[in-house]
């Protein structure tokens, strides 16, 4: 007697949201559309929130074979409680979804999803995954998007802000 339907969680079971910086890019096909549908497909059962989103910026390819279409970039900043190896296997289903095939490292992809950086520190080197991100503080790409969103997010392993190492590489 006297139930309610609310359920009381007790504060062990309290779910605790995590913020992960994700770095998205594509240099093929309908590639704003691209960006576009990754983010719906994100968001599409409720596990994860896009709380922020950069500017999507026309970049020219890095460390590539040379000859390839520009890319998109952009970065989103993501709320949801599934842990980091969740959330990759997340994006690489997307990446799948949406016909990206692996065939070269650094080659042209549809749709490129990378796990950038997470707000509360976390270091995660798995062999599977490294967060964060281990080229992330030599890219301007990456960093323009990620200081647009997350100035204050510090990198646990370098100790400086996002907006310290934006303006170490890019002035
Ligand atoms: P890149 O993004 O460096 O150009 P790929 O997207 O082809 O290269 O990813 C290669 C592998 O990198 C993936 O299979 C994945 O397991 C691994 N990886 C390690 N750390 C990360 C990360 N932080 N985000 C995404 N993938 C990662
Ligand atoms: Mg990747």
């Amino acid at each position: 007697m006297g139930e309610t339907s609310a359920v009381r969680r007790p504060p062990s079971d309290v779910r605790r949201h995590s913020r992960y910086a994700i770095g998205v890019g594509s240099n093929r096909g309908d590639r704003a559309g691209t960006i576009a549908l990754a983010r719906s497909l994100l968001e599409a059962d409720g596990a994860c929130r896009v709380v922020a989103a950069s500017q999507v910026r026309e970049t020219t390819p890095v460390g590539g074979p040379g000859g390839q279409d520009a890319y998109l970039n952009g970065v989103w900043l993501v709320e949801t409680d599934l842990g980091p190896h969740q959330l990759l296997h997340r994006l690489q289903t997307i990446e799948s979804a949406l016909g990206r095939v692996r065939t070269m490292r650094w080659g042209a992809r549809t749709l490129d999803l990378d796990v950038l950086l997470c707000e509360d520190g976390q270091v995660v080197s798995s062999a599977v995954l490294d967060v964060p991100h281990p080229r992330l503080h030599g890219r301007a790409f990456v960093l323009d998007g990620l200081a647009e969103v997350a100035p204050h997010w510090r990198h646990p392993v370098i100790g400086r802000s996002v907006a310290e190492l934006h303006r170490d590489l890019c002035g």
